[in-house]
């Protein structure tokens, strides 16, 4: 069987191309979407995410500052600042790039942040309405996801979709997302280091998501033949002496074996960006209606 590979750049464009009528039109009524990125310390990966976001925002003519803070700056200090962000009306989202240092309560600063400037989508308000099928903000991950099998002609409907790895921010939203019966309407099963004999879970997917940052992990051995994977990890390792990124799936033993497959890197990467301007685009949105 032949892998056909589900390319997240060009999902991601054809989202950026649907973006552009709507910022026009919230152009026309003199709104600009407007992104403020909070970023405390020199993490050199989150220096990248940022990067890699906030470049995003400028090259669609988006409005984006960047907010950076010194490592050492306290809980209370990072707390003041999301106040006023909250009320700078030139902000439509509002993003603090994790992992915050460790002397400060990474919760309490992401509940701190106006649930309607959420566009990462990880308030808890944001998160009860998903789980009740009436969603506002999405965590962008799990979207992207979402996106890319809308884009390429997967439908979940019906479907057995087997997700390993139940973080707030990428398992547990894609089980919420595949098991809503107007988006998904597909039988969830939910994985996770707890779960005994995962491979007999994993075998019976039709759609299998590989959410469990461990490299490498899911191979041949986990899947049945025809299966779409989407393989969320995103794992520096060194290999032949040479730095590289995979997933969480080993991707050379899937091929010829599952049906389709996101790559790593280009796959649902890329929509993770797209998704924080779409959310970014829908709060402008939100405020204009
Ligand atoms: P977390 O570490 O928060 O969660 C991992 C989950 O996997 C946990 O629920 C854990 O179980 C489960 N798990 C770990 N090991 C096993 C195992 N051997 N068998 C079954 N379940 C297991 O990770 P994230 O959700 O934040 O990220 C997952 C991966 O996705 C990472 O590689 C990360 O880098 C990547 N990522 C990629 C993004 C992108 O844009 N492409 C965005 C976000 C993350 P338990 O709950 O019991 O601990």
């Amino acid at each position: 069987m032949e892998t056909s590979i589900l390319s997240g750049i060009e999902a991601s464009k054809a989202l950026y191309s649907s973006l552009e009528g709507r910022i026009t039109h919230l152009k026309n009524h003199g709104i600009t979407p407007g992104l403020a990125a909070v970023l405390v310390g020199n993490n050199p990966a989150s220096e990248i995410y940022v990067k890699n976001k906030t470049k995003k925002f400028e090259a669609l003519g988006l409005k984006t500052d960047l907010f950076r803070l010194n490592e050492d700056i306290s809980e209370k200090e990072l707390l003041s600042l999301i106040e006023k962000l909250n009320s700078n009306v030139k902000f439509h989202g509002i993003l603090v790039q994790l992992p915050l240092p460790k002397h400060i309560d990474s919760e309490k600063v992401l509940n701190a942040i106006l649930p309607t400037k959420d566009v990462d989508g990880f308030h808890p308000e944001n998160a009860g309405l998903l789980s009740i099928g009436k969603p506002r903000f999405i965590p962008c991950t799990p979207k992207g996801m979402m996106f890319i099998l809308k884009h390429f002609n997967i439908h979940l409907n019906g479907k057995h979709v087997v997700v390993i790895g139940r973080s707030n921010i990428v398992g547990r939203p894609i089980s919420i997302l595949a098991s809503l019966k107007e988006l998904g309407n597909a039988t969830v099963t939910l994985c996770h280091s707890g779960t005994k004999d995962l491979k007999y879970f994993s075998k019976q997917a039709d759609v299998l998501v590989a959410a469990l940052g461990s490299p490498e992990f899911v191979d041949a051995s986990y899947i049945k033949e025809g299966v779409c994977i989407l393989d969320v990890g995103i794992n520096r390792i060194e290999k032949d002496g040479m730095s590289k990124i995979v997933g969480d799936v080993n991707q050379e033993s899937v091929l010829g074996i599952a049906s389709s497959l996101t790559p790593v890197p280009k796959g649902v990467g890329p929509m993770t960006i797209a998704m924080l301007v779409e959310n970014t685009v829908l709060s402008a949105e939100l405020l204009l209606n």
